[in-house]
């Protein structure tokens, strides 16, 4: 195992376009066996994501259906992948070959205010939960929500929730104030599944350095992205020492054993030149092999990831 990647959004791809194969290559998805295979990705984080173009009432069938895509698409062959749900499955992370496939739920607005939803999904295999996308739900408000609201009353029995299940919680996309509350009044495990650098690239969807410093203290984990419009102002001058300059900065901070790698692959249709799909993981790893020693390198590629797991677990 070389690698192991927080966030990717292939189910929605399979669940809006049934003919799809995750076991096969294709134009269609970046992140599939094969490449995964070649890449030597040993865990791979799989995110229902139900699209804002889905009206409410159908956002709870919408997510379960994506558990579907997971088990039926991705966790099809268990002599090639298993779900990751447990410490006793991320001991065997790299052991014989099998990717090692981890659900996560990326925003609660599927959730439709009901903890037993919560507990449903749980008990699916559901075992990260990004509390929003970018708009507000019932749980909190998103970074793209004006107000920069908080956690609401449900969204704290929510995490609490969350909490007696032991679920990683995920504040990519949770409005600031959202953040700051999950950092100073809960004491769940946290991490930010795939979020650059505020200071570098002024999007709201990245970290400023208080929120880095926070996660730092927290010991929790900061997945670098390969969204171009998180790494450059000009999405179109992106290029990968943009990535790099990213990963410096964290390690300014001294983020080095939190540092992990969400690509966002499959939600992205910009990519940075060179990284176009999960293949070019191995193309990623020369470059960091010329810059960073191979301890750290190896940390955040594979270690942080599987540590903080086994640290929760
Ligand atoms: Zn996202």
């Amino acid at each position: 195992m070389r690698w192991i990647d927080g966030h990717c959004d292939v189910l929605s791809k399979l669940w809006r376009e049934p003919g799809l194969s995750f076991y096969e290559d294709g134009p269609k998805l970046d992140v599939t066996l094969p490449r995964i295979r070649e890449a030597g990705v040993g865990m791979q984080v799989f995110a229902i994501f139900v699209p804002p173009d889905v009206s409410r009432a159908h956002s709870w069938e919408t997510a379960l259906a994506q558990v579907d895509c997971f088990y039926e698409g991705v966790v099809k062959d268990e002599r090639l992948v298993f779900p990751v749900l447990d410490r006793n499955d991320v001991e065997q992370l790299g052991m014989d070959g099998r990717l090692g496939a981890f659900l996560s739920l990326e925003g609660a607005d599927a959730i439709q205010g009901e903890l037993l939803h919560l507990r449903l999904l749980h008990r699916l295999g559901v075992r990260m939960v990004g509390l929003t996308w970018n708009h507000a739900n019932e749980v909190a408000d998103g970074i793209e929500e004006e107000r920069g609201g908080g956690l609401t009353r449900f969204g704290r029995l929510f995490v609490r929730e969350m909490g007696r299940f032991g679920q990683f919680l995920d504040v990519s996309h949770l409005s600031v104030r959202g953040f700051w509350e999950v950092m100073d009044q809960t004491d769940v495990p946290v991490l930010a599944s795939h979020s650059n650098c505020r200071t570098l690239c002024p999007h709201p969807r990245n970290l400023d350095d208080d929120q880095i410093r926070a996660l730092i203290e927290r010991d929790g984990l900061i997945g670098l992205t390969f969204v171009p419009k998180f790494l450059h102002s000009d999405p179109d001058q992106v290029r990968l020492n943009d990535l790099f300059r990213h990963l410096d900065h964290l390690l300014d901070l001294g983020a080095s054993r939190q540092i992990v790698f969400g690509s966002d692959f499959d939600g992205i249709d910009q990519k940075v030149p060179g990284l176009a799909n999960t293949k070019d993981l191995s193309y990623l790893e020369e470059r960091l092999a010329e810059r960073y020693p191979e301890h750290l390198r190896i940390g955040w590629q594979r270690d942080n990831f599987r540590r903080f797991l086994l640290k929760h677990w």
